[in-house]
């Protein structure tokens, strides 16, 4: 009897392919977009493998796994790869970052209000839920991932992809991590405009080699600016989670800051919102919560921006302390805490899946687009 298996469609072709990673980014090459124009004779198959440029260093060796992994599922069969130059960046093939599910942007209207605190805490509890996460830290004013996850002073290794260079995420508590910080002495951060800003942006997306990822959490610097215009015309924002305080000064500036993502040119969708330091509970007197700032701004925030709460984070001395010593709370199974950031993760993920079933992605902002 003939055990040979059969060709019958292109589709087989390329599930024999997904077995063949790419050597620059280690992702398949099917994921990634490689693989073209398969054209099926009797025995024999012809396909374009995408590369960048021809003189990449590991071209024959791509080749020849291609060939194998395509003969090892259908011996016998004839292959002929034939590789294809194309300049654009095979990482956009479909749009930037194709292996990155959800790009998660975590704004404020000003600074102090916990944002940072927020994002590493929320990237975190995401990992803690199972998903693979990334975290970009944006906040040009004021870095601070690099202090919450103890990573002050490294530098991301440099990986030669096809030619280029590009950054590697630092890998941290299971997520990878880059911040400005890492990239930039903070004084030479804060002095950024323009060009020169849009260009650091657009490195963290385009020029670091992310893993695929269900979140890639960003956070941003506070109010509306160069680095939030430059995130929506880099990649296509999934949504925003909005930080803010309970009192109301806090509130007219954390409006302003959704206001911009609403702008029609703009259109990003506000999945949520995060009240910070909601009330302070007395170790002593467990079941006393104290409003210091007042109550309301997060469900207020909500409302304006037609989302939802997504939860509450109490003031607590340690999630201050965890920041500062590098290892932020959620890690340290502190009941009442990792509660209330476990909660805001959850939230986001059913709102993050709200958002795919009712809405289209996100468009990249036209660079030429009038603001
Ligand atoms: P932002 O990113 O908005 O500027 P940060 O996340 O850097 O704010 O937080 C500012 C300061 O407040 C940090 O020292 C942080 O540890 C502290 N902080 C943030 N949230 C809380 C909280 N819920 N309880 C106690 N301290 C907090």
């Amino acid at each position: 009897p003939n055990i040979k298996k059969q060709l019958v469609h292109p589709n087989h072709i390329l599930s024999a392919l997904q077995r063949v990673n790419d050597p620059a980014t280690g992702q398949n090459i099917v994921q990634r977009g490689m693989v073209e124009n398969i054209v099926i004779e009797g025995q024999r198959v012809q396909f374009n493998i995408v590369l960048p440029t021809l003189n990449m260093a590991n071209k024959t060796e791509l080749i020849f796994a291609c060939i194998s992994a395509v003969q090892t599922m259908f011996p016998g069969v004839e292959v002929d790869v034939q590789p294809l130059a194309r300049t654009e960046n095979v990482l956009n093939a479909e749009g930037t970052l194709p292996h990155v599910r959800n790009i998660i942007a975590v704004a404020s209207g000003k600074g102090g209000v916990g944002k940072s605190t927020v994002a590493s805490n929320l990237a975190l509890a995401l990992r803690e839920m199972g998903a693979s996460v990334g975290l970009v830290d944006a906040d040009i004013y004021g870095p601070s991932i690099p202090t919450m996850f103890g990573i002050q002073g490294q530098k991301p290794k440099v990986q030669d992809v096809y030619g280029a260079p590009k950054l590697i995420p630092i890998e941290v508590f299971g997520i990878h991590v880059i911040s400005i910080g890492n990239i930039i002495e903070p004084e030479q951060a804060v002095v950024l405009r323009g060009p020169r800003l849009s260009a650091i942006i657009r490195q963290f997306f385009n020029d670091c080699v992310w893993p695929p990822l269900d979140y890639l959490v960003v956070d941003l610097p506070p109010g509306t600016g160069d680095v939030q215009l430059s995130l929506v015309q880099t990649v296509s924002v999934t949504g925003v989670v909005l930080v803010t305080t309970p009192q109301d000064v806090a509130l007219a500036d954390a409006i302003k800051a959704m206001a911009m993502f609403e702008l029609p040119q703009i259109n990003v969708p506000i999945l949520g919102v995060v009240e910070n330091m909601s009330w302070f509970t007395p170790e002593e007197l467990p079941d006393n919560k104290y409003y210091l700032f007042g109550s309301g701004g997060g469900k207020k925030l909500a409302l304006k921006s037609k989302s939802i709460l997504l939860g509450q984070i109490p003031i607590v001395q340690g999630i201050r302390e965890a920041g500062d010593l590098g290892k932020p709370i959620v890690l340290h199974n502190e009941p009442i805490t990792k509660k209330a950031f476990m909660d805001v993760a959850k939230s986001l993920v059913r709102q993050v899946a709200m958002r795919h079933e009712n809405l289209a992605p996100t468009q990249k902002v036209d660079v030429n687009a009038k603001m």
